[in-house]
């Protein structure tokens, strides 16, 4: 029964609950703008080049099913409890994937999480405090806006440019720190493929950005979910990787990784490497969420990584999103031109643009969802002083077809604005 509504004991009906009742930072919550264009996706023919999900055409359903079976042979370890930081050959068999990318560890140093965005969450609850100050390239994956400020923290953000994140301006900015606000806790960076830029941090800058959280003693947040998924140019270590080569910097560096974009999102598998004393902190916050990761999912991804089934699935979807990617940065160069100036991502699901300044992204969207395309305005991606004239476009989910016709109606969207 509502709070309004009079029961039958006599007893007057108290008011209905209103945003006093509620903690702080959930008075007046706001929720994911770019869940709030889902309802239009379902519309008949709608292209959609809004959200960030992997072409479900591109799911290794075969090879699933065989882990899945292999797994199954181990029913205990699918049905039962587990332990908090995940099921330890999970965790050998992630330990093994990070070596191949360049980063010394073995599963100790590993904590399952459930999506890498739980990662996120767990970290912030044992380090941030009201009022902290977390630093965040921008424009940023709003998930992780989100979560800073229902952590009640603030975003500070910081510049990027082509080639990620303008260090120059961020050593600056530490050297005469803003003496009215509290010294910056950590910094948070998609270095590779990021999201929503599809841009990639350079080697040099991250070097830079190890030593200056040395020296500053500022924890670098990295998020790497896309850096597998490359179809061009040369490969770029992660920040974790490149440790190595800047000494005690391994100490301020927090990862995050996931299966979501190169196996499934539905499994919800992402892991995180932290220093011990993060690492600890994180796995006793996490014994409040959910006691443990689900069994059966992190056993059918053990026996997936052990047959190697993973390696063998990314050379084809790397294939297939970069000829998604082709299609769009030629689509979108022959039909717009000058009017949406973009640069080529070299990998990941995202390109960023803009189109002509003075012309509201939003209100592109309005005419774009009239001729049946979808896309993120980029506003949605900064946490203050937004670039409304920004777009990011996602070529992940559509055909190569779809993604043809999503541009000829993208354009007649632009043109209207003229
Ligand atoms: N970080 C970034 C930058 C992302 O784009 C996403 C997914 N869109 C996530 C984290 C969350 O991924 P997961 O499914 O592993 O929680």
């Amino acid at each position: 029964m509502s709070a309004t509504q009079s029961d039958t004991s006599g007893l007057a009906a108290g008011p209905a609950l209103d945003a006093s009742f509620f903690a702080a930072p959930f008075r007046h919550p706001v929720g994911s703008p770019i869940r709030e264009l889902f309802p239009y996706l379902s519309r008949p023919g709608m292209i959609s080049f809004a959200g960030g999900m992997p072409d479900p055409a591109l799911f290794d359903g075969d090879g699933l099913q065989r882990a899945q079976e292999k797994a199954w042979k181990n029913k205990s370890a699918c049905l039962q409890y587990g332990p908090t930081d995940g099921l330890p050959m999970l965790r050998a068999a992630l330990a093994s994937v990070m070596r191949a990318r360049g980063v010394q560890c073995d599963e100790s140093g590993i904590m399952v999480t459930s999506g890498s965005q739980q990662g996120l969450d767990l970290l912030l609850r044992v380090m941030v405090e009201p009022g902290d100050v977390i630093l965040v390239e921008e424009p940023a994956y709003p998930a992780t806006l989100q979560a800073i400020r229902l952590a009640q923290a603030r975003v500070v953000s910081l510049a990027v440019d082509d080639d990620g994140l303008d260090i120059d301006a961020l050593s600056a900015r530490l050297a005469q720190w803003d003496r009215t606000l509290p010294e910056p806790k950590a910094l948070y960076t998609v270095p590779t493929f990021s999201n929503p830029t599809g841009l990639t941090m350079s080697r040099a800058r991250r070097i830079a950005l190890l030593e200056l959280a040395v020296k500053h003693r500022l924890l670098l947040i990295e998020d790497d979910p896309y850096s597998e998924l490359r179809f061009s140019g040369d490969a770029v270590p992660s920040l974790l990787a490149l440790s190595e080569e800047v000494p005690g910097s391994r100490d301020w560096i927090v990862h995050f990784s996931s299966l979501s974009k190169i196996v499934a999102p539905g499994m919800r598998i992402g892991w995180m490497l932290a220093p011990t004393e993060i690492m600890r902190r994180c796995s006793i916050a996490r014994q409040t969420v959910d006691l443990c990761g689900p069994g059966w999912p992190q056993a059918v991804a053990t026996a997936y990584l052990e047959d190697d089934a993973c390696a063998a699935h990314l050379p084809r979807i790397i294939a297939a999103y970069r000829a998604k990617c082709d299609a769009l940065a030629s689509g979108l160069q022959a039909a717009l031109g000058e009017q949406l100036t973009f640069s080529t991502p070299q990998g990941g699901m995202f390109l960023w643009g803009r189109v002509a300044s003075g012309v509201d992204a939003a209100e592109v969207l309005k005419a774009a969802i009239e001729q049946g395309v979808m896309f993120v305005p980029g506003s949605a991606f900064y946490s203050d002083k937004a670039d409304r004239s920004t777009v990011r476009l996602s070529f992940a989910m559509p055909s190569v077809e779809q993604i043809g016709e999503g541009v000829k109606r993208l354009a007649l969207a632009v043109s209207q604005m003229a």
